[in-house]
């Protein structure tokens, strides 16, 4: 057996032998001993305060903690919030109750809207072509433009102030003011070409239908203003067996909304046109429909043979849509057969129909038309990025955030997120009339100007936004019509100065007319709609306006987009 004797190792080589071995063993040793002592830790907690203390990091904003009521203003719904602010910063958002129309619920995105301020994509100096520039460059160059050629001015969310501004600057220069309209306004636009009546005017009366039938619409998963059909749905028809709203959804995928539906009517993609036919021969042929109303060209089999459906269960389709009315059609964008439906089953201007609720508004140019030789195109940031107008003219684009790719000459800083003081009309789809005023509740952290602030520069006889707000809160305290929502519903005529109504409104209360104060009107259509048009799916995500999202909610959006199919999501 092997023994190990000191002085043998002493002996050998007349001093003590240290291996590479050793070394490692001592050094592990030490190592072990020193994660022993508070040593390490000391120092790397001391590490972590000093560098986070280095000035060029951002800080928390510290001070007095508050939460104001305001609205959301990035898409034309204009959702109630609740905004808590940390030393004159928003630091959270969330869903105001005292909303009349969205009751609490924003869209996803809409959550962590606080953030967007302080996008790394936040356009925050004017840039001309791929070189930066001035303001006063930016001015110079839209005043030549202007006095040169015609202009033509795209406004996204019609009816605020700030409209008022940029369309009156294009009447005053003689040049083309136009809309780029949401779905839902989109939806409405057969009404308008078949009466006259601007689809910015008409609304849904969905609080007093009884049956709805939507052709896609994703109603309960992002449609109009979040929470206004939600909320109906959960307290006419969540749980019930024979609910008082039937909600009957056409679809060719098991979406969300049809999961939940009261009924989910399975079709092939693209068919609701052909659907809507068969409905309104199904309608005539079991004389459900008034007789002179227009037929279909198109035969029950024919519908079948394109909707996947029985010629049966179409006929059984069009019994239940008139078993309980008001019954009220919706189309997920312009899609003149399933339009012309409503008209068959005279829902339109009725109680539970397609209402009008203001004989105000005017009828606008589609963003979309041809632009002719237009010298100069303005464009206002609530317009989407993704909207490139077809025209050779010089391209003045307002944004906040710069989402790449574009086309445009000159890009101008706009306020951000709750960086502006703007009214906010009545939301496309709405069938009251509604009004609010956000103010600027924080500063902005650069050199930003909105389209209405940079053409009131160029233009000093054009009235301000805040002239314009002062003049609609008077407007509706003289009429003394409708309701105050704030915290409590306060009547017009409690009112007692037009400075005290117009103060509620900027804490974020709601005015709303009445709902039965609606117009009516009429349509006879003549002949049945034979044009089909492509139509879009519109939910919370297709119609969020700005070109980034807040880092919190791009998770959430990508994951979203996973519920349905890329054709369909494409479509
Ligand atoms: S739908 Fe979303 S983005 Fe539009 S106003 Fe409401 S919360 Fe804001």
């Amino acid at each position: 057996m092997w023994k190990w004797v000191a002085s043998d190792a002493i002996n050998e080589g007349g001093a003590m032998k240290v291996t590479r071995r050793d070394l490692l063993a001592w050094s592990a040793g030490a190592a072990a001993g020193l994660l022993a002592t508070p040593v390490p830790w000391k120092v790397l907690d001391d590490v972590s305060i000093w560098s986070q203390n280095w000035p060029w990091i951002p800080q928390p904003a510290r001070g007095p903690v508050e939460v104001k009521q305001s609205f959301c203003t990035l898409c034309p719904k204009g959702c109630g919030l609740r905004v808590r602010m940390a030393a004159g910063w928003a630091v959270g958002v969330a869903g105001s109750s005292t909303h009349p129309i969205s009751r609490g619920a924003l869209c996803p995105l809409a959550f962590a809207a606080h953030q967007l301020n302080w996008h790394p994509q936040r356009l925050r100096s004017v840039c001309h072509g791929s070189n930066r520039s001035t303001w006063a460059d930016a001015q110079a160059a839209f005043a030549h433009a202007s006095k040169e050629g015609p202009l033509v001015v795209i406004d996204g969310y019609p009816g605020r102030a700030a409209s008022s501004v940029l369309e009156s600057f294009a009447e005053k220069q003689g040049g083309s003011y136009r809309v780029f309209a949401p779905a839902e306004l989109r939806a409405l636009a057969s009404y308008e070409r078949w009466t006259g009546i601007p689809a910015a005017s008409l609304g849904y009366d969905l609080e007093n239908a009884n049956t709805v039938i939507s052709f896609g619409a994703p109603l309960l998963d992002g449609w109009g203003t979040p929470g206004r059909f939600t909320r109906l749905w959960a307290e006419r028809a969540a749980g019930m067996r024979d609910p008082q709203l039937r909600l009957i959804q056409i679809d060719s995928s098991l979406s969300r909304t049809a999961a939940r539906a009261w009924q989910w009517v399975e079709i092939r993609e693209g068919s609701e046109s052909a659907l809507a036919s068969g409905l309104a021969g199904a309608l005539h042929e079991q004389n459900l429909v008034p007789a002179h109303s227009p037929v279909p060209s198109m035969t029950l089999a024919e519908s079948a043979a394109q909707t996947g459906m029985s010629v049966e269960r179409i006929r059984e389709l069009a019994r239940l849509v008139v078993a309980k009315t008001p019954a009220l059609v919706i189309a997920r964008d312009d899609d003149p057969a399933v339009a012309a439906l409503n008209v068959l089953l005279g829902s339109l201007g009725k109680r539970g129909g397609i209402v009008r609720h203001s004989e105000q508004v005017k009828p606008y140019v589609a963003a979309e038309s041809v632009i002719g030789s237009a010298r100069a195109v303005l464009i206002d940031a609530s317009v989407p990025w993704d909207f490139v107008p077809q025209t050779n003219a010089e391209i003045f684009r307002f944004a906040a955030w710069d989402g790449g790719g574009t086309k445009a000459d000159w890009l101008l800083p706009a306020p951000g997120f709750l960086e502006d003081l703007t009214d906010l009309p009545t939301a496309p789809g709405c069938s009251a009339l509604t009004y609010g005023v956000a103010p600027a509740l924080v500063k902005a952290t650069s050199e930003v100007q909105s389209a209405a602030q940079f053409l009131c520069s160029l233009d000093g006889s054009l009235p301000t936004t805040a002239k314009i707000i002062d003049s609609r809160c008077q407007d509706l305290f003289r009429r003394r019509e409708g309701s105050v929502y704030a915290q409590e519903i306060f009547e017009m005529a409690k009112f007692t100065s037009v400075q005290t109504f117009k103060e509620q409104l900027l804490k974020g209360a709601v005015w709303a007319g009445e709902p039965t104060a609606s117009p009516e009107f009429h349509c006879s259509l003549k002949e049945w709609p034979t044009r089909t048009r492509a139509v879009a799916a519109e939910s919370w995500a297709t119609e969020w306006r700005a070109p980034v999202m807040p880092p919190l909610a791009s998770k959430l959006y990508q994951e979203s987009g996973l519920r349905e199919s890329p054709s369909r999501r494409n479509a």
